[in-house]
């Protein structure tokens, strides 16, 4: 099983079908996505 995990908040993201156990970063989760737009 693969899971991705936001960079910023280490928060998994989502899961996905692998053979081995991946584990992808993604820049930000919909939820820091958030954070950073109303920042700006
Ligand atoms: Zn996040």
């Amino acid at each position: 099983m693969g899971i991705i995990v936001c960079q910023t908040c280490e928060a998994t993201v989502e899961h996905f079908e692998d053979e081995k156990v991946t584990t992808l970063y993604t820049k930000q989760c919909p939820h820091c996505k958030d954070v950073v737009i109303q920042e700006m």
